[in-house]
């Protein structure tokens, strides 16, 4: 049976495809009835439930013939191009061509149709009131009975607002990635499993200037060092900004600084599985910024300023030491006086009565002497408890040395630990601890008539220790005085007996002040060998208002 034609397809200009609209009815009718009792969905629907369904579709449909002119259109094809029915029918779908889409896109559009193949793609049309629009088209072709193509089907959405949406998407992140490429700042972004998933060129160069494969991690575990853990636990640290990292250059390569700084952020997942429950995932962005001309430069001022305190230091010290050896050399013939007088009187003599109390008198001076030159010992002016990083210090005190090193024909092997975590501690105490050792091994190395002149620096973590290491090729000390050096003015006889032997005293106390340890290498054979152990400075402490 023919079902009849909606008017709205049939015009007079085309008799021919009102009948061949018919017979698709036909055709598709006596397939409906074939289909009867096969279980296919549309066998219990009426046709003209099909037709309906194309008429309001949301999707512009059309139906050509095979050289693509219209014989039908639905309502939205309408809204979507503008045209009507009655201004469309009859006339060929290159209508709507904008005539910019490239030939080629035509091409392949009627080769795949051709094919009796499904076309899908997109083409510049034009609505009737001349506005251009993009058009996400699909083509299908109809075939008949005998399996030739009689028609074509095409569907087609105006998509121009999502592409442009998408396009300025696509710009905002091209924009974005150039902006990124071009900072002067390496950037990476890691996520939950501290992987990298995005960096930027500066970031490359860092892993070949560094030699790290993954610096972003290493300048990771630095901060963890000093700061706690930043991805688990209760307490992780959240964002963090201008964290800095000393990286000790290794061999030619100087010392490098970086500011670091760190922010979450959260991506919702894009997978179907969580459309309506919404997931997201954390990531870390991390920057890290090369600060080493600034520090540099603050690095060169700072050293000449630290010569004027240091200077000041020492001398400060070198009266201390004086007025102390002073002291001691008075203390020995006071205490003397007084062991005689105490003599005297057990044995109750009345003849030395004088002589006993010229004695007392003496020793009253000599006490009151004493107490004198104790008020005048000057102290060591406090300073704060703060983190302090001993690479930096020792490389303080190794440039504040440099030309005495030169002069002396020194020769320095500094092997630092890369990254060093901060001790809590004094920074000036610490550097003229150093200064003492390393003046130490300098003099030592100018008695010592060894053909080498070497000072070996090195710094080391294990576990929460840091440890630093003064090694010299001098004479070194005899192991049996090994604890004795500590005492007050003690001096080798390989020293010469020049110096005033309070140095490693004033080293002692400072170790002690920090909690730290202090030891000579008894297993050292070519000199001697000084080794320092401090405890890492506490987690999350930045600065304490500790005072000695
Ligand atoms: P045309 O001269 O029409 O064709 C350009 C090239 O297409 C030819 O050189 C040839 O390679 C190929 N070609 C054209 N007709 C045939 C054919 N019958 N058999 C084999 N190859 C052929 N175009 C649009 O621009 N916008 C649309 O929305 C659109 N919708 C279409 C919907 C359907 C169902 C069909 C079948 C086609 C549709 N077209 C559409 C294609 C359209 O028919 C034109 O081919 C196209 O617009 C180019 O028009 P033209 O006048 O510039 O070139």
């Amino acid at each position: 049976m023919t079902k009849p034609t909606p008017d709205y397809l049939l015009t007079e200009i085309d008799v021919e495809t009102a009948k061949q609209i018919a017979s698709i009815d036909a055709a598709d009718d006596s397939a409906i009835s074939k289909s009867k009792g096969k279980g296919k969905q549309s066998s219990n629907l009426p046709f003209s439930l099909f037709v309906k369904a194309v008429e309001q579709a949301p999707i512009a449909i059309s139906i050509t013939d095979k050289k693509a002119n219209i014989l039908y259109i639905n309502d939205a094809f309408t809204s979507v191009t503008g045209y009507k029915a009655a201004e469309i029918l009859g006339v060929n779908e290159s209508k709507l061509s904008d005539k910019c889409t490239p030939r080629q896109v035509y091409y392949d559009l009627w080769h795949t149709i051709s094919r009796k193949k499904i076309w899908h793609g997109q083409l510049v049309n034009r609505k009737k009131m001349g506005q251009r629009y993009l058009a996400d088209l699909t083509i299908a072709p109809m075939l008949d009975e005998h399996g030739a193509i009689s028609h074509f089907i095409g569907m087609h959405r105006d998509i121009t607002q999502s592409h442009n949406s998408e396009q300025q998407l696509a710009n905002q992140k091209q924009l974005i990635e150039s902006v990124i490429n071009a900072s002067p700042v390496a950037m990476a972004v890691l996520d939950e499993n501290k992987r990298v998933v995005l960096d930027n060129q500066m970031y490359k160069m860092l892993i070949s200037e560094l030699d790290k494969s993954e610096p972003a991690l290493f300048f990771l575990d630095a901060i963890e060092a000093d700061n706690g853990s930043i991805w688990d636990g209760p307490n992780r640290v959240r964002n963090f900004a201008n964290h800095e990292i000393r990286v000790e250059g290794i061999g030619r390569r100087g010392t490098r600084w970086f500011s670091c700084s760190g922010n979450w952020f959260a991506e919702h997942d894009a997978c179907a599985d969580n459309f309506f429950v919404k997931q997201s995932r954390d990531y870390l962005l991390l920057s890290i910024n090369d600060i080493s001309q600034q520090r540099r430069q603050q690095e060169n001022q700072q050293i000449q300023a630290l010569r004027t305190i240091l200077a000041e230091e020492e001398h400060i010290r070198s009266i201390r030491e004086t007025l102390l050896g002073a002291m001691h050399q008075i203390r020995q013939p006071v205490n003397q006086i007084n062991a005689a007088i105490q003599i005297m009187a057990q044995r109750n003599d009345s003849k030395n009565k004088p002589l006993q109390d010229l004695l007392g008198q003496v020793q009253q001076m000599g006490e009151e002497t004493l107490e004198t030159l104790q008020r005048c010992v000057p102290e060591i002016p406090e300073s704060a408890v703060v983190p302090v990083n001993l690479n930096q210090l020792l490389h303080e005190v190794m440039l504040l040395y440099s030309t005495k090193f030169l002069a002396n024909g020194v020769v320095v092997d500094w092997l630092p630990n890369p990254v060093l975590p901060s001790i809590l501690g004094s920074a000036n105490k610490l550097r003229m601890l150093f200064k003492q050792l390393i003046d130490n091994a300098v003099n030592a190395l100018n008695r010592a008539s060894s053909r080498e002149r070497v000072i070996k620096i090195s710094t080391s973590v294990e576990h929460d220790w840091v440890h630093v290491s003064i090694a010299d090729t001098g004479p070194g000390i005899p192991v049996n005085q090994h604890s004795k050096v500590f005492e007050p003015f003690f001096t080798t006889p390989a020293m010469g007996g020049m110096q005033v032997g309070m140095g490693l005293v004033m080293v002692k106390e400072i170790v002690n002040q920090h909690n730290g340890m202090i030891g000579i290498d008894p297993d050292y054979r070519n000199g001697c060998c000084f080794n320092l152990s401090f405890p890492i400075c506490p987690k999350n402490i930045t600065a304490v208002n500790i005072h000695e």
